[in-house]
């Protein structure tokens, strides 16, 4: 037999527990729910595994979660006989944080923390899980066994920096995890009474699919042969007595079986966390039977805050599917769009086979079937929803119905639908694309948008001044994930969405002749910034400003190309080309030197100062900052 190692806790795991005793001190009790869900999972995963290797089981098939107290001892312990750990699932699973988001939590942790330490919810998406043990204990004990093992392995800790493993002879399969609860202070509850246990089951873990059994201190009345009686036959003394029976503590109704007015809206929260392991509330919940050629019952939740993971690929989606009541499997992406992985809930298809695999979910009608009518049920509710809880649902949620544009194509309209972007008139205030188009003038054919890093700079970007004087709305995109939407979505409604910054806008003519008059200049001009501009044309883009910079209908934004580079990506050398307002009286006068002497060497310093101006303003880094305010201060000496 291994001898017992001592091991120290991750400086994390460290830095987590002391952030869970100290600030979910005020909600003891969750402890219960935690484990009691932990316990609950390993018994579907026992009960999943069952249908493929049966005889692992068949000793024990029973499968329910017991608690039990002791007042002597200060003890409470719940056990199930569920999946279980081996020796290497508990140095995984315990004394480190298993998710694998850890540092994303770490990263999140960081960014929350402020005088009142860390916001619970935190640490509810996280999923305190196990830990939460020691919000009570000093000690915490766990004993588990796989099934088909020969040996259970020990897990020991008073939570303050180290945990003991050892290998241990465990009869049974499944997990006993004993809590030595630390010494309740005045206002405490009582976790050695029974009625408070049972209080708390009965609150946070009554659908919970297993029997949640105590045996509880009941009376019950002696039976009449037993009572003793005086001579005239009425009883001495007492005619009950106390007993000690098993008792089950939930009433397991699956929640998503129940009618849909027979579920309380406290029952729902509640399942909520459990299946979502979130603490927030749900913002929208879809309860539904569906009846026809094939029955099946649907729970899902719409999140009220997003989860801080919500784009890392190792998150878990959360669907999770059952069969005639039987847990299948979690994190089911079968059941609904990867975009749409924020939606917490369960699908309960009696038609599916048990032993079903990923693969063969794939390939399965029905399941196909049922995801199409939940992707329909939630833009149903989210086409719903008032106007201001949509925006706060969108201002959580936005990104992931981005994402859905280039990935969901048989949905994009009605995504697209969904969207909502501020802009140059709208102020503070989302506006849909249908507003918008609403709203276009009379002549305007296309829905012009501009992507960039901050609303203050698109809204007062010099590539937006001649739709500006054409009184035109322009979209204002500051999303890194808009400039993928607005490459599949290139049409809306039958109108062309249209980049201020690419192309020709074709809205403001400029006079040919005069056109014509700038067009040495112009020559002039591309040869000195060759490096840097592909081309320098007339505006027809600018009112007031004297350059910008312009892409090709089909070249990247400005924007992403500062997203690729900041991810690290190589993007292709692309140069853009400048536009120059020939109607400034900048030009002008540039454009007088020019043709008395085109080799006044102050012509190179305007060139580069025009070029320098529009990347300014478009929020661009210059390459010679030093050089552009040495320029600058010359003018401004001369000017003055
Ligand atoms: P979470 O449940 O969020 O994954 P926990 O810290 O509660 O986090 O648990 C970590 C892991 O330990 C679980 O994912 C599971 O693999 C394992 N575990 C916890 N409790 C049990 C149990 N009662 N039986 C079997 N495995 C368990």
């Amino acid at each position: 037999m291994g001898a017992k190692k001592t091991r120290k806790f991750k400086t994390e795991v460290q830095q987590l527990l002391h952030l869970i005793i100290h600030s979910l001190y005020s909600n003891q009790e969750i402890f219960v729910r935690e484990l009691i869900s932990n316990a609950s999972d390993a018994i579907d995963k026992a009960r999943f595994k069952e249908q493929t290797e049966p005889e692992l089981f068949a000793d024990d098939t029973d499968f329910h979660i017991r608690l039990a107290v002791d007042k002597e001892a200060k003890t409470f312990t719940i056990t199930d006989n569920g999946i279980g750990m081996t020796f290497d699932e508990v140095n995984e699973n315990i004394g480190t944080i298993a998710q694998s988001g850890t540092a994303a939590f770490m990263e999140a942790l960081e960014k929350s923390k402020n005088e009142t330490g860390l916001s619970p919810e935190l640490i509810g998406q996280f999923g305190v899980g196990f830990y939460s043990a020691f919000i009570v204990a000093d000690k915490v004990r766990l004993d588990t066994k796989a099934p088909g093992e020969e040996k259970g392995t020990r897990w020991e800790s008073d939570g303050k920096g180290s945990y003991t493993v050892e290998e241990i002879d465990k009869e049974k399969r499944g997990t006993e995890i004993t809590l030595y609860l630390r010494d309740a202070e005045e206002g405490d509850q009582d976790f050695t009474e029974e009625y408070v246990i049972k209080n708390i089951v009965k609150k946070h873990s009554d659908f919970v699919t297993y029997p949640v059994i105590m045996n509880c201190e009941t009376s019950e009345p002696i039976p009449e042969n037993e009572i003793i009686k005086d001579s005239e036959g009425k009883p001495v003394g007492d005619t009950f007595r106390k007993v000690k029976k098993d008792e089950t503590l939930n009433s397991m109704k699956a929640i998503w079986a129940k009618a849909k007015d027979e579920v309380t809206e406290e029952e729902h929260k509640e399942f909520y966390k459990h299946i979502s392991h979130n603490w927030d509330d749900p913002m929208e919940i879809i309860h539904k039977r569906f009846e026809g050629v094939t029955e099946y019952e649907v729970l899902m939740y719409i999140p009220s805050k997003a989860p801080f993971d919500m784009f890392r690929p190792e998150r878990k989606h959360g669907m999770q599917l059952y069969c005639k009541r039987v847990f299948i499997m979690d994190d089911c992406k079968e059941l609904l769009p990867e975009y749409l992985g924020f939606v917490q809930g369960v699908v309960d298809a009696p038609d599916l086979n048990l032993n079903v695999s990923r693969e063969i979910l794939q390939e399965d009608r029905l399941v196909r079937n049922i995801r199409k009518n939940l992707v329909k049920q939630v833009f149903s509710v989210l086409e719903g929803m008032e106007k201001d809880k949509y925006i706060e649902f969108y201002e959580e949620f936005a990104q992931a119905l981005k994402a859905g544009i280039p990935t969901d194509f048989a949905n994009k309209d009605r995504l697209a639908a969904l969207l909502r972007y501020k802009t140059t008139k709208s102020g503070d205030n989302y506006v849909t694309l249908d507003e918008y188009i609403e709203n276009m003038k009379e002549d305007q054919k296309e829905i012009y948008y501009l992507t960039g890093e901050s609303l203050t700079s698109l809204a007062n970007s010099p590539l937006l001044e001649a739709l500006k004087a054409k009184d035109y709305e322009v979209l204002l995109m500051v999303d890194p994930i808009d400039e993928w939407v607005v490459q599949s979505l290139t049409e809306y409604k039958e109108k062309k969405l249209k980049s201020a910054e690419k192309g020709d806008l074709d809205v403001e003519k400029v006079d040919d002749d005069k056109k014509n008059e700038y067009s040495a200049l112009l020559s002039f001009l591309k040869g000195k910034l060759e490096d840097k501009v592909k081309d320098v044309v007339v505006s027809n883009r600018l009112k007031d400003s004297v350059s910008c910079l312009s892409g090709d209908d089909w070249g990247m934004s400005a924007y992403m190309e500062k997203i690729m580079k900041a991810s690290g990506q190589k993007t292709p050398e692309q140069k853009r080309v400048m536009e120059v307002n020939i109607n400034h009286p900048v030009m002008e006068k540039i454009k007088g030197l020019f043709e008395s002497d085109t080799t006044n060497p102050v012509l190179t310093d305007y060139s580069d100062l025009l070029y320098d101006i529009a990347v300014i303003s478009e929020g661009g880094k210059l390459e010679n900052p030093a050089r552009f305010s040495s320029l600058l201060g010359d003018l401004m000496a001369k000017a003055i």
